[in-house]
């Protein structure tokens, strides 16, 4: 059986953001002192200029994403935040400061967390429904915090590529493969230059293709201070406004989609029983 889409739709295609900014370099240097204000600065780009250049293309395409957010980010960047939600998009949690699971208790996690759903509620005016983990590190206590804390659904792991379900939360799966940042990541020293976009026009317009072809889900993950360049928002403009125009793909927030999936399946994984045959077939 196919996946049953929304819609009676064929494939669905999500756009997630994942609104970090500086947070993970905050994180990863808070033992050191005097952060290196070059990083820093490339980081910012994505509050000061790139969320905004993503948020312009896709109101020209009438997409709606979803965004994920670090608390620090939501409380540093107040205004860009309010904008997001604002012209439309969902918000979601992504750490207080871009914490991996991995270096927190449960106990630490679900504080950090509920800050941020704090954060976030006081900018949207509800708490948010969903959490991606900081560099989709994870650990097994992940899920009974969020179930605490009443996020319904995960974006993190990549056991499937359709909806399905992790100890009571839903998963919303995501695919190395459909992240910028291992084609666009570069903060110096590396001997290889930052890729150009040509690689990843190629490579994603194959991944929503074979989505379509394959009936599963094509997660694109993007930052806006790699993705919100200008030349790498005319790509993902290129890629998303055929998407946005196909009858037969939907593109829901992650929420919708999650959503969609517990009151259709409830909750549970659909059986891929056609693996590797078209879905029109
Ligand atoms: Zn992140």
């Amino acid at each position: 059986m196919t996946y049953p889409w929304p819609g009676g739709t064929r494939a669905a295609v999500c756009l997630t953001l994942d609104f970090d900014g500086e947070s993970p370099y905050l994180w990863r240097s808070r033992q050191t002192r005097g952060p290196a204000v070059g990083e820093l600065e490339q980081r910012r780009y994505g509050p000061r200029r790139g969320i905004e250049n993503l948020l312009a293309m896709m109101d020209g395409l009438g997409l709606r994403a979803t965004v994920f957010v670090p608390g620090w980010i939501a409380a540093e960047y107040p205004g860009q935040v309010a904008e997001v939600h604002r012209r439309g998009h969902e918000l979601a949690l992504h750490g207080w400061c871009h914490e991996p699971p991995t270096s927190l208790t449960a106990d630490e996690l679900r504080a950090t967390l509920d800050r941020a759903a704090r954060t976030l509620a006081g900018i949207s005016g509800e708490r948010p429904a969903g959490y991606r983990s900081p560099s989709w590190d994870m650990t097994a206590e992940v899920f009974p915090v969020l179930r605490s804390l009443g996020i319904g659904y995960d974006s993190s792991l990549m056991g499937d590529d359709r909806p399905y379900e992790v100890d009571g939360v839903v998963e919303v799966p995501v695919d190395w493969a459909t992240d910028d940042a291992p084609y666009y990541r570069y903060v110096g020293g590396d001997p290889r230059p930052p890729t150009p976009t040509g690689p990843i026009r190629d490579a994603w317009a194959a991944e929503i293709a074979a989505a379509k072809r394959y009936g599963t889900l094509c997660m694109l993950t993007v930052h806006p201070w790699l993705s919100g360049r200008p030349a790498r928002v005319a790509v993902l403009e290129e890629l998303l406004a055929p998407v946005v125009a196909d009858p037969e793909v939907c593109v829901p927030t992650v929420r919708e989609l999650a959503e969609h999936h517990r009151t259709t399946t409830g909750g549970r994984a659909v059986p891929l029983e056609r693996l590797g045959r078209p879905a029109h077939d």
